[in-house]
């Protein structure tokens, strides 16, 4: 399966996006996002893009060490140590889970590695290890043996090139009931916060320009925190489980602060519909996503919607349905406009004469 790093560099090219043609100091991120669209871990996207702004805008060159590589925007320990020592030959270690795991059995060490102390541990061995005369070879060769000999719950000890190095394996040998996979330490893993979002994907019709569809309004998020930067549809996370009433107050109370999107008084509901829900898993996040479609006409035209957009925190924008199918999209909003092109092929919401008439008898938000 290939790693997303090599997926975004492959979209790059499919793009003809050349990134060494474009200064990078004026590279937009909105580009980077696009091609990293459904890869997940989007901080990793946006780093890479802030990270090489640093390194042209810097006097010395390319980083080449351990040191110099790690101010650069998110070079981490493990990047830094893989690039100083591949690139470069530097004699420093490169610890990731499979070194870790390879490591824990060669040693016979039990403890836990996520632990902060344990983990130090393994990249002070690791440091004592490398080959200082080739030391990218080495710690390619460790991950290495890790991915495809030395793996979690089937290692190869029989075709194992250290195993005569191998303390876990020794050990194995001289007593039946030690298996080389009681190493490392397994850490059961901390189950995932849940938590509960209402999505409305708000079209908004704009029926004097006769246009075949809507335009939808898209939010971006903030620039910290989880999916920083990337646009989504209007939507409220909720403390718990929460019935459609419930669910739609939050939402016209959302709408109505963020856009004056505000029924009676801003708009006329041209239909609202709930078009189901789905479960979405972040890192460390369980999220029951509950989806609807809300399509309006403003009474004002869009301009109600314009007015106070330079004086607000937020920052969003209309587009229409071409732009939607090509955007980069994260993969949970990628679902949600996937159930309202389900839903329009079942039953077209365009601005004909009966939508005409459903908005003539001025149904509002309840
Ligand atoms: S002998 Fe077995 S446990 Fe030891 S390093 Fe090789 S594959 Fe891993």
């Amino acid at each position: 399966m290939p790693h997303h790093w090599d997926l975004f560099f492959f979209r790059g090219n499919e793009k003809k996006c050349d990134f060494a043609a474009k200064k990078i100091e004026f590279f937009p991120l909105q580009e980077v996002n696009e091609m990293w669209a459904g890869l997940g871990y989007y901080r990793r996207g946006r780093f890479l893009l802030e990270g090489a702004k640093m390194v042209v805008a810097g006097k010395d060159g390319f980083p080449n060490q351990v040191s110099s590589l790690m101010k650069v925007k998110g070079i981490g320990e493990y990047t830094a140590g893989a690039i100083a020592s591949i690139a470069f030959n530097e004699a420093v270690p490169v610890v990731d889970g499979n070194v870790i795991r390879v490591l824990a059995r060669l040693k016979a060490i039990s403890a836990n590695p996520k632990d902060r102390l344990t983990a130090r541990n393994f990249w002070k061995l690791a440091a004592q290890l490398v080959d200082p005369s080739r030391p990218g070879d080495f710690n390619q060769s460790l991950m290495e043996l890790g991915a495809t000999l030395c793996t979690v719950s089937k290692p190869s000890c029989s075709s194992c090139p250290v195993s005569s190095q191998c303390r876990a394996y020794s050990l194995s040998l001289e007593n039946r009931t030690i298996s080389v996979t009681n190493y490392p330490t397994k850490v059961v893993k901390a189950k995932p916060r849940c938590d509960f979002c209402s999505v409305c994907v708000l079209e908004i019709l704009n029926l004097e320009r006769n246009q075949s569809g809507g335009r939808f309004v898209l939010v971006k998020r903030p620039e910290e925190g989880l999916l920083a930067g990337l646009w989504e549809f209007p939507s409220v996370i909720l403390d718990k489980e929460a019935g459609l009433a419930t669910r739609r107050n939050a939402i016209n109370l959302y709408l109505k602060d963020a856009f004056q999107v505000e029924p009676k008084k801003t708009c006329t509901i041209v239909s609202r519909k709930e078009l189901g829900e789905f479960v979405h898993i972040f890192t460390r996040i369980r999220r029951k996503v509950y989806v609807e479609l809300l399509v309006v006409q403003l009474t004002g035209g869009t301009d109600i919607l314009f007015k106070d957009q330079a004086n607000d925190t937020l920052t969003w924008k209309c587009v229409g349905s071409d732009a939607l199918s090509t955007m980069g999209l994260t993969s949970a909003v990628r679902k949600v406009y996937s159930m309202v092109e389900a839903h329009k092929q079942g039953s077209s919401v365009a601005p004909d004469s009966s939508n005409r008439a459903a908005i003539s008898r001025k149904r509002r938000i309840s």
